[in-house]
Parts: C-alpha cells; sequence; structure tokens
C-alpha cells in the first residue's frame, strides 16, 4: 500500500512541528507549510517536503495542495493548524487586528480546506482536520477574539462535516487547552499594544493579571506531543470522533460548558484570568 499522505499547516513550530515530527517517524509523507521556511529543515532533513505558506493567500494555498497532489497523487489528510492569538481586553483590541486575526485563523483555514475537497471528494476520501481550542466551547476575558475566530471555527467545521459526509470525508476538530508552544510570543505582542491603546487605563491591572496567568498557565501546559498523537488518532482512526480533547483543561472547558452554562463560566473564567497574584 503506497504511504499516507497528510499535509500540515503551520508546520514551522508548537503543534505543526510536533505533529509533523510524528508523522514522519509513523512512516506518512508529509508537506509542511509555513511561512518561516527555515525552522523547518530539520523535518525537511527527517524527509518532510517543506513549502513557504501563507494561509491568508489562497495562490500561496493553491500552490502547497499542488505540489502535494503533483508528486503524489492524492491527499489523504491535511491539517489546518496555522493560527494566533490576538490578546487584549475587547475594547483595547483595533478591529483591524481581530479581522487579521480571522483572516488566518478562520479564513486561512476555509481556503485550505475549500483547495482539499474537491480532491478528496474526487478520491472519495480524505481527513479534514481542523485546530480549533477549547476556547472555542467556551470564551474568556482577555482575550476575547481569539475565541471569537475558534467558535467561528467549530461552527464552520461543524456544518462542513454533514455537507461532505456522503463523499467519504470526514471532518475532525482537534480541541486543545493549554500547550506549551510559542503561542504567546505572538499573543503577547497583542497585548503590549492592547495596554497601550488609549482605553487601556481602566484595564490595566487586569490585563497585567491576564498575562501573569496566561504565562503561567501556558508554563503548567501539555507538550505540543499530546496534540500531535491525537492529530494521529484521527488519521488512523477508520471512523474518527467528531472533536478530540485530551488535555484535561480542555475536558474540564467543556465539562463546566455543558453541566453548569453559561453563569457558571461568567464566573470562574475572570476568577481564573484575572486573579491577582
Ligand atoms: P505556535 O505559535 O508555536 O505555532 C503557530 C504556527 O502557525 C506557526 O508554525 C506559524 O508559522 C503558523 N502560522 C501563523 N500564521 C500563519 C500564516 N499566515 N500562514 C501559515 N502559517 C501561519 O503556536 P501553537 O502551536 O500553539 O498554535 C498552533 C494552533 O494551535 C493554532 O491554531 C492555535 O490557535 C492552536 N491552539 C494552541 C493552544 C496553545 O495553548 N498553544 C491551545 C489551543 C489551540 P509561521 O509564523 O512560520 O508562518
Amino acid at each position: 500500500m503506497s504511504k499516507q499522505v497528510v499535509l500540515i499547516t503551520g508546520a514551522s513550530s508548537g503543534i505543526g512541528y510536533a505533529t509533523a515530527e510524528l508523522l514522519l517517524e509513523k512512516g506518512y509523507t508529509v508537506y509542511a507549510g509555513a511561512r518561516r521556511v527555515e525552522r523547518m529543515k530539520p523535518l525537511e532533513d527527517r524527509g518532510a517536503h517543506i513549502s513557504n505558506l501563507d494561509v491568508r493567500n489562497q495562490s500561496s494555498v493553491d500552490a502547497f495542495v499542488n505540489q502535494a497532489i503533483t508528486d503524489e497523487g492524492k491527499i489523504d489528510a491535511i491539517f489546518a493548524n496555522a493560527g494566533y492569538g490576538v490578546q487584549g481586553f475587547f475594547e483595547t483590541v483595533d478591529l483591524e487586528d481581530a479581522i487579521a486575526e480571522f483572516d488566518t485563523n478562520v479564513f486561512g483555514l476555509a481556503r485550505t480546506f475549500k483547495a482539499v475537497i474537491p480532491i478528496m471528494r474526487q478520491q472519495g476520501s480524505g481527513k479534514l482536520i481542523a485546530c480549533s481550542s477549547v476556547v472555542g466551547m467556551v470564551s474568556v476575558p482577555g482575550m476575547p477574539w481569539y475565541p471569537a475566530s475558534k467558535h467561528a471555527v467549530e461552527g464552520l467545521v461543524d456544518g462542513l462535516r454533514m455537507e461532505v459526509k456522503e463523499f467519504g470525508i470526514d471532518v475532525v476538530k482537534i480541541q486543545p487547552g493549554y500547550i506549551k508552544t510559542e503561542f504567546a510570543e505572538v499573543a503577547f505582542q497583542y497585548l503590549d499594544k492592547a495596554m497601550a491603546s488609549p482605553h487601556a487605563e481602566v484595564y490595566q491591572g487586569k490585563m497585567e493579571n491576564f498575562r501573569h496567568n496566561f504565562a503561567q498557565a501556558l508554563d503548567n501546559g501539555a507538550e505540543a506531543s499530546t496534540i500531535a498523537d491525537a492529530v494521529l488518532s484521527a488519521i488512523e482512526a477508520k471512523d474518527p470522533k467528531r472533536a478530540y480533547r485530551v488535555n484535561m483543561d480542555a475536558i474540564q472547558g467543556s465539562f463546566l460548558d455543558r453541566v453548569f452554562g453559561d453563569r457558571a463560566i461568567d464566573r470562574i473564567m475572570p476568577m481564573m484570568m484575572l486573579r491577582k497574584h
């Protein structure tokens, strides 16, 4: 049997990188894309096909997908993982930054899936794997635009799943909790910007608490390899789950939401994210 072909967006660090490493180790043919190509050289050394990919640009996405299909003649799965978080209280965040975040996290994923669906439909098989988040199920104060983008991903792919099932295409959500990656490096740049905004004064103390609590949570987070394992499970499953939730905080987040509802979330999340240290 020919090797399974998997594409990964956002493979230059964190979860995407760890997933590429694991799939290479397991013998998959991996196409890895991100803007920082040099960061993926070690993956190339281990056999990955690396590409300069910007998911904000349809022709960049098309070139990424076309290369795989030209070389391999098929695509078995794609992990749409590229993403980042805009942090800052709602009032302090520029809408342009929120729009740009949606362009990567939501429309970047949509561009990726749009490029691959006709191929998978023709094949009569394939797996579309979306990197969502625990904050795709519950929201948090201090960075509402990031949960907003992941809620959008959730709604989009849940609808898509029902549309493409009949073509043999599975749609899967990966819902990580806190994972130790470079996520905070990008997110804190937005938090710095938010803290310098003209509307920041009333939120200043809370945003400082948020930064501390978020950094601590991420430091105590799970390894990226836990999510790579979940992606591998989804790829290997004959009948994959709709959602993979592997970290304890992600499991708790969905449990809180379902069992206690919005009122409890409104009390618990500020205590967790904005508490003084
Ligand atoms: P990292 O910052 O370590 O990795 C983000 C990846 O996304 C990088 O490879 C980056 O590559 C890529 N990326 C960003 N923008 C683009 C773009 N326009 N085109 C192509 N690639 C892009 O963070 P994580 O590994 O944590 O993030 C991966 C995914 O996991 C994201 O979707 C994130 O929202 C999600 N997630 C993370 C959690 C965590 O706690 N870390 C929790 C829940 C979900 P480059 O800059 O080189 O283009």
